[in-house]
C-alpha cells in the first residue's frame, strides 16, 4: 500500500501508526506534478484512492490555485495513472459541489447552486472539474471511476488549527475559550465520523455497479451549528462561552446528503452518531494535548 502526500494541510502524525507496517510506503509528492506519472513505485498499481486536496476553507482559501491543481491536474494525473495500470479510481469530490443548495436534502442528480465568483469557488468549482475528467475517462475509455461526493467528514485526525467548525469548537471547549460562531448558528451541517466514510469509500471501490456513478457519502442527521455548539460544551464539561461572529461570504445555509442512492447501490450507511464521534474525538484530541 502506498499513501502519497505533499503535507500542505495533513497531519504527518496520523500516519504513525500505519508507517510502522512494511507493506505501506509513504511518498512525500504532489499529484498536482507530471513527475508522478513516471513514479516508479505507482507503476502496476491496483486501486486508487483520490483523496488529495485541501479541504478546510480556511486551507484552500490560503492556497487557491494548488487547490485547483490538485483537483484538475491532480485528478487528470490519477486517472492516467489508472488508466496506464488497469487500475480503479475512486475520486473524493465534496457536498460543495451543490454549493448553496436549493434543494433539500442533496440528491446526486440536483446540479447544485455554486458561486464561482467567491472565496469558496477554488475549491468548489476545481472538485467539479475532477468530476468531468472522471466522468470522461469513464465515457471515452470506460475506466472503472467512481466519484463520492463526501459531506463534512470529522476525527481527531484534524489539526487543531484546522478551521473547521469540528476542530475549532473542540479545541476552543477544552482550552476554556470562547466557541466561535459565524453568523447566528441556524445554518445547517451534516457530520459524518471518519471511520464510516472510509468503509464508505471502499465499499465503494469493491462495487463495479458504481462504476462511473456519483454517490453522496455522508450522514443524513442534520444539526444547526448552534447545536453543535451546545453539544460540544456539554460533551466536554467546558465553561467556554459561546459567541457569535460575522458569517463568512457564500457559507451554505443547510447541508443535508440524500442517501438513498448509496444505501441502495453500496448497500452502506453510516453507524456512529454525532455524540459518539464527538466523544472519539474529543478523546484523541485530549490525548494529543496532553490532558
Ligand atoms: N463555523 C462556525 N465557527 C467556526 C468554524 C465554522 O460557526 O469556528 C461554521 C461555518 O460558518 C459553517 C459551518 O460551521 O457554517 C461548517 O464550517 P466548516 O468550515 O467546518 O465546513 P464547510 O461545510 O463550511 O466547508
Amino acid at each position: 500500500m502506498i499513501g502519497i502526500d505533499n503535507f500542505s494541510s495533513g497531519k504527518p502524525s496520523n500516519l504513525h501508526e500505519i508507517s510502522g507496517y512494511p507493506s505501506f510506503l509513504l511518498l512525500t509528492l504532489d499529484v498536482a506534478k507530471p513527475s508522478i506519472l513516471h513514479q516508479e513505485e505507482l507503476q502496476g498499481i491496483e486501486e486508487i484512492y483520490h483523496l488529495a486536496s485541501p479541504a478546510s476553507p480556511r486551507d484552500y482559501q490560503r492556497n487557491p490555485f494548488a487547490t485547483i491543481a490538485a483537483n484538475t491536474a491532480g485528478t487528470s494525473h490519477m486517472l492516467e495513472l489508472a488508466a496506464k495500470n488497469g487500475a480503479k479510481l475512486v475520486y473524493a469530490s465534496t457536498s460543495e459541489a451543490y454549493g448553496d443548495p436549493e434543494v433539500h436534502p442533496q440528491p446526486e442528480e440536483y446540479k447544485g447552486n455554486v458561486n464561482t465568483w467567491g472565496p469558496r469557488a477554488c475549491y468548489d468549482e476545481s472538485k467539479r472539474l475532477g468530476e468531468v475528467y472522471c466522468y470522461e475517462y469513464h465515457r471515452q475509455i470506460q475506466l472503472p471511476v467512481k466519484v463520492a461526493r463526501i459531506f463534512n467528514t470529522y476525527s481527531g485526525g484534524l489539526r487543531n488549527d484546522d478551521g473547521r467548525v469540528i476542530s475549532n469548537f473542540v479545541t476552543q471547549a477544552l482550552n476554556g475559550e470562547d466557541i466561535t460562531v459565524y453568523g447566528n448558528g441556524s445554518q445547517t451541517r451534516s457530520f459524518c465520523y471518519v471511520t464510516d466514510t472510509i468503509r464508505g469509500l471502499i465499499t465503494l471501490m469493491e462495487k463495479d455497479a458504481a462504476n462511473g456513478q456519483i454517490i453522496n457519502i455522508g450522514n443524513d442527521t442534520e444539526y444547526s451549528i448552534l447545536d453543535i455548539a451546545h453539544l460540544v460544551k456539554e460533551l466536554t464539561g467546558s465553561s467556554s462561552r459561546i459567541t457569535f461572529h460575522p458569517l463568512p461570504q457564500d457559507d451554505p445555509q443547510l447541508r443535508r446528503p440524500c442517501l438513498t442512492k448509496a444505501r441502495t447501490l453500496l448497500g452502506w450507511e453510516p453507524v456512529v452518531t454525532l455524540r459518539e464521534g464527538l466523544l472519539r474525538t474529543i478523546e484523541a484530541y485530549c490525548s494529543q494535548m496532553g490532558r
